[in-house]
């Protein structure tokens, strides 16, 4: 493997050939081990097809182009396009989460995981841009045509944040306004009504698109904070105690005066199954919930589910479960939730009461 050029011994997570995490370093799982779930899943048929159609719905385009051009006045809103893709439109920035609107999350077009169904928005339907964060480069998250597609929008491409070693990634196709992080680092942008941080946070997962490149570029979440509001995007992870941790780190920012927890958290909810093989990666929705916890976030949206079957529970089970758990935990209704594919969910902005938000 090569040489990891961002090497710093004094960085729990670096390692001289490449990224490792800090917690419980990833063990990647034997050739035996990937034959076995896969043999399993084949001879139960899973996963099994989904009980009831994944909610969808028509974006409400009027409102979210409005509030796309509307500054310092922009309304904190979520909009789910599938997946882990969502835009956030917050402190007069419009962002997307892990963009992916191809038909495949996939290196190829002939193959592999096929999406269920389109996009709660086409690429053609989005606002302008600002900023896309990508937390690591697997094929459901860093998706060649749909960041090619980005960087040519009209009015000039957005910001790419990224985890470091990614950089380069973009640059052989051309795009170069790219930021790389490392976790804790910050990257400071300017907003209507004033800076916009962004911070790569740890996350308990990995890296690799081919052969030969595990580990090599950092994977991570990412944490926003901008005077409207305060948000969370957990990428792809297991459950790890860091989650904890970053509540303290951010307690200062986020005291009770101050507004309190993240306004709202981007969790993943599906991809857990078979738990033998995914739960060094993934968290399953006990584990996103207590993710919720963790950072003391005042609510939650619940993505990666419903979009591609990428593992072996039905695509439709994370909502469910969610529902049963929430209910059985005693979360304020709505607390973590969930949208429809192209649904969107307008929030309160920070600093109003906690009744205000839920709007
Ligand atoms: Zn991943
Ligand atoms: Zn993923």
């Amino acid at each position: 493997m090569a040489r990891n050029p961002y090497y710093n011994p004094d960085q729990p997570h670096h390692r001289p050939d490449g990224f490792q995490n800090a917690e419980v370093p990833f063990e990647p799982k034997t050739l035996g081990e990937v034959l076995r779930w896969r043999w399993d899943a084949t001879r139960q048929r899973l996963p099994h097809p989904p009980r009831t159609p994944i909610p969808t719905q028509a974006p409400d385009l009027d409102f979210i182009h409005r509030n796309a051009t509307a500054g310092s006045a922009m309304q904190p809103a979520v909009t789910w396009i599938g997946h882990a893709t969502a835009l956030m439109q917050c402190s007069g920035v419009n962002a997307l989460t892990d963009p992916i609107f191809s038909e495949r999350a996939s290196p190829v077009r002939f193959a592999g995981p096929q999406r269920h169904q389109p996009p709660g928005l086409a690429l053609r339907e989005l606002p302008r841009i600002d900023l896309v964060l990508v937390s690591h480069n697997h094929y459901d998250h860093l998706d060649d045509a749909s960041v090619r597609a980005l960087h040519a929008q009209p009015g000039g491409p957005p910001l790419f944040v990224v985890p470091l070693g990614l950089k380069t990634w973009f640059a052989t196709r051309g795009i170069r306004s790219v930021v790389e992080l490392d976790w804790w680092q910050a990257h400071t942008l300017p907003g209507p009504k004033g800076p916009v941080e962004v911070v790569l946070v740890p996350a308990q997962h990995w890296s690799a698109r081919g052969l030969g490149d595990r580990m090599a570029t950092l994977w991570g979440g990412f944490a926003v904070f901008g005077p409207d509001c305060h948000w969370f995007y957990a990428g792809d992870t297991a459950y790890s105690r860091e989650f904890a941790r970053m509540r303290g780190r951010f307690a200062e920012r986020q005291s009770p005066a101050r507004g309190g927890g993240f306004d709202l958290a981007l969790l993943p909810i599906g991809s857990y199954e078979p738990r033998w093989f995914m739960a060094g990666q993934h968290v399953n929705v006990e584990e996103a919930l207590q993710i919720h916890r963790d950072l003391g976030a005042q609510r939650s949206l619940g993505v990666h589910w419903g979009t591609y079957a990428l593992t072996d529970e039905p695509l439709d089970e994370p909502p469910r479960r969610l529902t049963q758990l929430s209910l059985s935990q005693g979360l304020a209704q709505d607390e973590f939730f969930v949208l429809p594919i192209g649904g969107t969910q307008r929030l309160a902005a920070r600093g109003t009461t906690r009744d205000a938000r839920m709007l």
